[in-house]
């Protein structure tokens, strides 16, 4: 069979090992197979030729048909180039190259026919383009005239002569052996009812389209197949664990729930907490293994609700464990809890890192003997060292800040795996949430108790601070607290604290009849939360942080977000942080600073926060304006976002239509034995094995 994969791509014509080197290491193509699967990132219809009399200082790529009259170098050191004029009868314009200059010089000769393709600029009131393709006119078949793709090159292929021109020409050296199709990745069935183009067919047409019909059908075959096949790979995935894992049934709602819900609970349930309860009762009766994202927003109260599940756990005589990221969140879940259950016969219990020696060894007994039944902590609870006697159920608050490795460790604490609760407050969009947590089923809470006044949200330029500070200052002689917080970017965490150190200092200045605290990631801590704690007690008016507040914090009193160098920070991260206020009864505002000038972008996202306070509407937005591969949750997810041509902002309907099909696949064909889908299942296990995230998750 004629098989890519084993051609090793340095024996293409014109590759070599040098070459074969760089390309595996800047653009992971090993062989020919690889080299097919790097797709052109856009088209340019080179179907036409343009003369210079038309050429204007707006114009995208385009071509021209000429020669070139004579070779000049100018400039001296860094600034030295090679102008060659150029000509095509109808005006004269400059060919400029600042590399390479002996190579060009050897190559091109003067008065030989050209077609010459790049984007003009203006540099002296002269037009010119750098770096142009060059082309002997008399190479260039019509055939190469139509569509030409454009594909992504580092500064090391580039200097290594592999520019988006060279990979074009080792594309069709390659495209032109593929006269003897390859084998299809798709099953007849699905390629007819589809309407799907041919592998074969939409591999040529990706790279060299015959025209833009042509092209779309292309991209959307292989759209469909990429999408197909990580949905495919989550549903097998699913399927296989439903039936490995069977899960504990939680037949009843006994005394603790109902004590709980007629004498504890000090308000009446949302309607949105209610149905979500419903959803997650279901699941605990069901026998299967409950795997449950809740998602709401900040302040959608998702902590009464896990309470309530464990409190179902309780009743059917099993244990809950509450796991938050961080200490803080563990110590405020813990309190919160505790204050919930007052009165009721329920020991829960705080594990955390600074729980230490005889009170640790009392939680891990009791632990052991069932004398605990909730168990609330950081990731100190998945140690080795604890034990239960029959852990139930597994809540997992923030869920994007713990890993896959993480929540598997879970599992393994009792006979068969708890059920397990994920909540977050950062929503994720239907389309990436079926890709991310394919395997998982999702509830939303999308009501907020009732009383809530929306935070108001408002931009304000930095020239403006006196006018913002005084209104701050009015707010802290109300009582209130307030937050400001700065930008952390990972590169250059040194700038940023000294941003931090600055405007600690400033407020510190500004404010000087308050107590200013100050929190930041490079702290230890022990001493962070020492300066948390100082907030949370009321003590400081003035909290200065980067964003390690984003999570979590619950502070009622703190009525004040101010966001500086709010361009520096994504939508769904701003919506977090302005999350932490509002969660008392008074009016909160959340105050975005930037400078005068902002880009389009950032324009939209300011637009958008003072527009809304819909986290799933800002989710999509934010999907849309900043790609998936970006979005908080999904480095640490453990599932595969090199998606090569799909885009899932962009598709997120096919990828929802893709999904029904793969999941009518696993329903006709749940032991993968039926022979028109053996194409599938070998493509499928192909696939696991040469992509890391992809085995990661199954
Ligand atoms: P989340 O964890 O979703 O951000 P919390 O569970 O911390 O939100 O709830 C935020 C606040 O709302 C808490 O003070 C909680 O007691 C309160 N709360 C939760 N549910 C209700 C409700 N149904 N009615 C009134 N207040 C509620
Ligand atoms: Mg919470």
């Amino acid at each position: 069979m004629f098989d890519l994969t084993t051609r090793d791509i340095k024996y293409l014509s014109g590759v070599g090992p040098q070459r074969a080197a760089v390309l595996n290491k800047e653009a992971g193509i090993f062989s020919l197979h690889d080299l097919l699967y790097y797709f052109p990132y856009k088209y340019v219809d080179r179907s036409r030729i343009y003369t210079i009399r038309e050429i204007d200082g707006s114009m995208p790529y385009i071509q021209l048909k000429g020669e070139i009259l004579s070779f000049e170098a100018v400039g001296e050191g860094r600034q030295r180039r090679l102008v060659g004029h150029f000509s095509d009868g109808t005006g004269i314009m400059d060919l400029v190259w600042f590399q390479g200059i002996k190579y060009i010089l050897g190559k091109y000769k003067v008065h030989q026919e050209y077609i010459v393709f790049g984007k003009p600029t203006v540099f002296n009131g002269r037009f010119n383009i750098a770096h142009p393709d060059v082309d002997a006119a008399a190479d260039v078949k019509p055939s190469t005239m139509g569509m030409r793709p454009y594909y992504n090159t580092t500064e090391k292929m580039k200097r290594s002569s592999l520019n988006s021109h060279a990979i074009e020409k080792m594309m069709a050296s390659v495209v032109q052996q593929l006269r003897e199709p390859l084998p299809e990745t798709l099953s007849p069935a699905i390629l007819a009812a589809n309407h799907l183009m041919p592998l074969t067919e939409a591999l040529v047409n990706i790279h060299f389209p015959g025209n833009t019909e042509l092209l779309r059908r292309a991209q959307y075959r292989l759209k469909f197949e990429e999408l197909f096949y990580v949905q495919l790979n989550i549903l097998r995935y699913a399927r296989d664990r439903q039936r490995r894992y069977r899960g504990y049934v939680f037949g009843k709602v006994g005394d603790t729930f109902n004590t709980f819900y007629t004498r504890n609970l000090p308000f009446a349930l949302t309607g949105a907490q209610k149905r979500v309860l419903k959803e997650i009762r279901h699941d605990l009766g069901s026998g299967r293994q409950m795997n449950r994202l809740l998602q709401g927003d900040v302040g959608s109260g998702k902590t009464l609700v896990a309470l309530m599940t464990m409190l179902i756990a309780l009743d059917n005589h099993y244990q809950a464990c509450l796991m938050a990221p961080t200490e803080i969140l563990a110590n405020q879940h813990y309190d919160t809890i505790r204050e919930l259950l007052y009165g009721m016969d329920v020991r829960v219990e705080l594990l955390t890192g600074s729980v230490k020696g005889k009170r640790r060894k009392d939680i891990l007994d009791g632990l052991l003997t069932g004398k605990v039944d909730i168990l609330i902590g950081t990731h100190a609870v998945i140690e080795d060292t604890v034990n239960f006697a029959s852990l139930g159920l597994v809540v997992i608050d923030e869920q994007h800040r713990f890993g896959v490795a993480q929540r598997a460790k879970l599992w393994t604490k009792n006979v068969q795996p708890p059920h397990v609760l994920v909540m977050t407050a950062t929503p994720i969009p239907r389309t990436l949430a079926m890709t991310l947590y394919g395997d998982l089923d999702v509830s939303v809470i999308d009501e907020l108790p009732p009383g809530r006044k929306p935070i108001a949200t408002l931009h304000q330029f930095d020239s403006h601070r006196e006018s913002l500070y005084r209104s701050v200052r009015k707010q802290i002689a109300e009582g209130r607290q307030v937050y400001i917080v700065y930008p952390l970017i990972k590169e250059s965490e040194k700038i940023d604290l000294k941003n931090l150190e600055e405007g600690y200092r400033h407020i510190c200045e500004a404010f000087p009849d308050c107590t200013v605290c100050k929190v930041h990631g490079q702290m230890k801590p022990a001493e962070k939360d020492a300066e948390m704690q100082r907030f949370v007690s009321g003590e400081a008016q003035i909290m200065v942080a980067t964003t390690v507040i984003e999570v979590g914090v619950n502070v009622p009193n703190a009525s004040v977000m101010i966001i500086e160098n709010a361009e520096r920070f994504g939508l769904s991260q701003l919506h977090q942080l302005r999350g932490r206020v509002g969660r008392g009864a008074d009016q909160s505002y959340c105050i975005l600073v930037t400078g005068y000038k902002l880009s389009e972008d950032t324009r939209k996202r300011i637009e958008i926060m003072v527009r809304t306070n819909d986290g799933f509407e800002i989710a999509e937005a934010d999907l849309k304006l900043r790609g998936p591969g970006d979005l908080e949750g999904t480095q640490q997810s453990g599932v595969a976002f090199d998606l090569k041509i799909a885009d899932i902002a962009r598709d997120g309907q096919l990828l929802q239509y893709v999904r029904e099909v793969a999941q009518k696949v696993v329903d006709a064909d749940p032991e993968g034995t039926l022979p028109e889908n053996a194409v599938l299942w070998r493509q499928l296990k192909l696939l696991r094995k040469t992509n890391v995230n992809w085995a990661a998750i199954s």
